[in-house]
């Protein structure tokens, strides 16, 4: 009962409460856009992982969730969420590449995208489209090489690569429509940098670095398990 009361007033580590404190602590960070913070405080991330990190889930840091592959970090996913809006615009026909958790696909979701999403472990693949059943989330995803993209079903209004390569990946920015933003972590090592690509109306592009941001890197090739 008394565990009852206290998570009913918003003290329980998965309540509103905590969800509201993490989008002021972005807030705080430089992450402006309204639409991308009330996306944060809507969606649940204690239930992208595993019970036993959620008590850390509202924290703003990167965890593991298994495979040696990890949920990105909050700020991580505002910031980029943030890069493929434009202002008040909201991208329509998204591909996100590495589904991982399914975090940030459930946050593009939660903004009214059709998402389509690639993951290269089965495994995870699995278990992030459990959760978008449980929670009602509807988006497309593959098992597949994110390397080549989704061209069936392309071309997309913005791409977002969640894993780091040292180069963007050519084959992605074809599959971008005129006037689309790809969003992606650049650089080989434990760093990168993100790099916000445009394709402008006439199909060149307008390139610009942001910030440095961590992320787990783009790998070849699916794994089945
Ligand atoms: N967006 C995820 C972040 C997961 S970490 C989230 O919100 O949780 C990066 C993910 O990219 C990992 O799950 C990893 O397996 C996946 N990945 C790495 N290389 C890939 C590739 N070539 N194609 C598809 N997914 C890939």
């Amino acid at each position: 009962m008394i565990g009852r009361t206290l998570h009913s007033s918003g003290v329980g580590f998965t309540s509103q409460r905590v969800r509201d404190r993490l989008v002021e602590r972005l807030r705080e960070q430089g992450i402006r856009n309204p639409y991308v913070l009330q996306a944060i405080g809507s969606v649940p991330r204690h239930l992208f992982i595993d019970e036993v990190l959620a008590s850390r889930a509202y924290e703003d840091s990167a965890l593991p969730i298994g495979f040696g592959q990890t949920i990105s970090q909050p700020w991580v996913v505002a910031r980029m969420t943030e890069l493929i809006l434009e202002g008040d615009t909201v991208p329509k026909h998204v591909l996100e590449i590495g589904t991982g958790s399914g975090y940030q696909a459930a946050v593009l979701a939660a903004l009214g995208m059709q998402v389509h999403t690639v993951e290269r472990i089965g495994e995870l693949l699995r278990t992030a489209r459990k959760r978008f059943r449980a929670q009602g989330i509807t988006l497309r995803s593959k098992h597949d090489d994110g390397h080549i993209g989704w061209a069936e079903e392309g071309p997309f209004d913005a791409i977002m690569v969640t894993a780091g390569a040292q180069a963007i990946v050519e084959g992605l920015i074809d599959q971008l429509a005129p006037g689309g933003t790809l969003v992606a972590p650049v650089g080989g090592g434990a760093t990168q940098a993100l790099v916000r690509i445009r394709k402008l109306a006439d199909g060149s592009l307008d390139i610009k670095e942001m910030e440095p941001v961590m992320f787990v890197p783009l790998l070849p090739g699916v794994v089945d398990q």
